[in-house]
């Protein structure tokens, strides 16, 4: 009897930085949320991250943020007996499969996606120093989703495009070669771009991302929580738009946020109130993480145990996916009909050179 295996999810994040309030409610809620439905593989994209910070003072800071954002994952409530945690570059057939995938990506397509113009912006690249790999971020996404055979992808609205190039390189790649790949499918959360905090100049104007240093931490402390979310500027009573705070107070306190900003535009409750108000409910949900975080924390390589585990399990799916890949492509035909003739010969000259006078 064969049994069904569960829909697999893949998602995950760059080491770039601390985790913050724009990851949970963009990506991770709906992972914790997904966890008994789906199998999940959760990727630490340290190979990604090498896109915008491939210096080697950069890299040696690698092993302090994979600890830090394995610690992230499990303080919101990724089960590792439920998810699988892993090293992207602990898993070479990665690489493998990206590179079969460039030769079906056109440039074109890949020079469109405005994502990479802001990673590079974000990342302080000018135009002439853009890496071929942060061209190629998608590709390598997308082997990530495709070498799981993923169904379904959890991401914040500015990866839905690199999900996109996946689908259409799966679908482009079945027909082409046969079916090898399940064409993921994105899940984007109600809050797909929380805006940042003004702890940088103008950084409520952006979404909050880890490597501008707009963000609210998930470790951070209920001070650090309180000070940040306070920088954040309030609208006139009765401004229309939406103003970055109003964002939070809809993200953190979704059953109340359209009676807040109604008192609020009404003058009924003043702008400190309602800072107070998202900060006490943003600090609520954080409390538990904090202590989760600090028990793993605590429990000497057991985060390391977690990726270890996780990544030699994320190992055997690659090879299974990438050695049907290659047969698909018939590579794997190419290399097995050399090692046969190979074999042959060997088998050939183990004959006696003069037939009848072996003796
Ligand atoms: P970086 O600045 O290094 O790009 P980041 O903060 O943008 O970091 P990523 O690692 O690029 O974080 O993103 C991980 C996942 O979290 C992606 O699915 C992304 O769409 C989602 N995400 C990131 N920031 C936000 C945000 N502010 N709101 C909603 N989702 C987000
Ligand atoms: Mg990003």
């Amino acid at each position: 009897m064969t049994v069904a295996r569960k829909p697999r999810l893949l998602t995950g994040d760059r080491p770039t930085g601390p985790l913050h309030l724009g990851h949970l409610v963009g990506t991770l809620q709906n992972r914790v949320a997904l966890q008994d439905s789906h199998e999940c593989f959760l990727i630490v994209a340290d190979l990604h991250s090498l896109t915008t910070r491939s210096k080697r003072e950069q890299i040696l800071e690698l092993p302090g943020r994979v600890r830090s954002m394995v610690l992230d994952l499990l303080s919101v409530g990724i089960d590792p007996a439920r998810s699988t945690i892993y090293l992207q570059s602990g898993v070479p057939a990665v690489y493998d499969l990206a590179i079969l995938l460039q030769m079906l990506t056109p440039v074109a397509r890949l020079s469109k996606i405005d994502t990479i113009k802001d990673m590079a912006r974000s990342a302080g690249l000018a135009e002439s120093e853009v890496p071929m790999g942060l061209l190629g971020y998608p590709v390598l996404q997308a082997a990530d989703i495709l070498m799981a055979n993923a169904e379904l992808v959890p991401v914040g609205g500015d990866n839905e495009i690199h999900v996109q190039v996946a689908q259409e390189l799966a679908q482009h790649f079945n027909e082409a070669y046969g079916p090898v790949f399940a064409v993921p499918q994105p899940t984007i959360s109600s809050t797909p771009s929380l805006p940042g905090v003004n702890t940088i100049p103008d950084g409520s104007a952006h979404k909050m991302s880890k490597s501008l240093g707009n963000t609210i931490n998930l470790e951070d402390s209920s001070e650090e929580v309180a000070r940040k979310l306070r920088t954040l500027p309030g609208p006139a009573p009765g401004e229309p738009g939406r103003p970055p705070l109003f964002a939070f107070s809809e993200a953190f306190l979704p059953a109340e946020a359209d009676d807040l900003r109604r008192d609020y535009d009404r003058g009924v409750i003043g702008f400190a109130a309602v800072q107070d108000r998202i900060i006490t409910a943003i600090d609520a949900v954080l409390a538990p993480f904090r202590e989760r975080r600090a028990a793993f924390a605590r429990d000497r390589g057991r985060v390391e145990e977690i990726l270890v585990d996780g990544t030699i399990t994320a190992r055997k799916v690659a090879y299974e996916t990438l050695g049907r890949v290659r047969e698909a492509m018939g590579l794997e035909p190419l290399w097995a009909g050399l090692v046969q003739a190979t074999q042959a010969r060997a088998e050939a000259r183990k004959r006696p050179v003069y037939p009848g006078r072996e003796h």
